[in-house]
């Protein structure tokens, strides 16, 4: 974002494009000064045309783009104009992993980068657990027992490591832990998808994942951050060599 648009970036380089670039970013620089108050209306397409000095065909560019960044949305009609919104976590995500995917990450550098949030994350998670943390944690693997019960062999370790990261009350650790956690889920997926039945190869491996993860939790409620990031630690190495050992 730059204050510099009305300067007279319209007249140089890609011209209308960029003009409704910083516009666009002058209205979400609005939407955050006003505390992003979802439902909230910055004004009519008239009222913000006059606001930012620039033609309807720019202007509809830039609400094109805040639009795009999910920040809001021009609600037509009477009483109608441009509308707070919030961005939905999942289209976040679903593009985070497309990104990376197209990016073609590495199995190996998915692991480094998760090593490194995840022992952020248990850290600061079992520095600021309160009861209905432990709630939540038990709850977690609970369910976790249960789908293991069903023959459940993928998606289920997923939860507990979101829930870990949401203890930790980081959003940034949240949102790249899920990304990461998923993409991983994805590609030891697409390896297993030629395989009917879940082996005992793929049972043994989410028997090894949840006792892990128990031992995780109980690190954490005994409030042992350090046994809590070794448990981690090995857990997810023993992730990362899941493909490595079948072939
Ligand atoms: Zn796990």
């Amino acid at each position: 974002m730059t204050d510099n648009g009305k300067n007279g970036s319209a007249h140089t380089g890609r011209g209308s494009q960029r003009l409704a670039e910083t516009v666009a970013g002058l209205i979400e620089k609005d939407i955050m000064k006003e505390g992003w108050r979802t439902g909230a209306v910055l004004g009519s397409e008239r009222d913000l045309i006059e606001r930012y000095g620039v033609s309807r065909a720019v202007f509809r560019e830039a609400v094109r783009l805040v639009e795009h960044h999910q920040m809001a949305r021009m609600r037509r009609g009477p009483g109608g104009g441009l509308v707070v919104t919030e961005p939905d976590p999942g289209i976040v995500r679903d593009a985070a992993r497309v990104f990376l995917r197209h990016a073609a990450v590495s199995r190996r550098q998915l692991f480094e980068a998760r090593m490194a949030l995840e022992l952020a994350g248990v850290t600061t998670a079992t520095e600021m657990l309160t009861e209905r943390g432990i709630a939540t944690l038990t709850d977690a693997l609970d369910t976790e027992q249960e789908l293991m019960d069903r023959g459940v062999t993928l998606g289920h370790a997923r939860n507990l490591h979101r829930v870990i990261a949401e203890l930790a009350g980081n959003p940034a650790i949240t949102l790249f832990v899920e990304v990461l956690a998923q993409l991983d889920e994805d590609m030891v997926q697409h390896e297993w998808e030629s395989d009917e039945e879940p082996g005992q190869g793929r049972r043994d491996a989410a028997a090894d994942s949840h006792a892990a993860h128990q031992a995780i939790v109980a690190a954490i409620v005994a409030g042992d951050a350090p046994l809590a990031q070794h448990r981690m630690r090995r857990h997810l190495q023993a992730i990362a060599t899941l493909l490595e050992d079948e072939s």
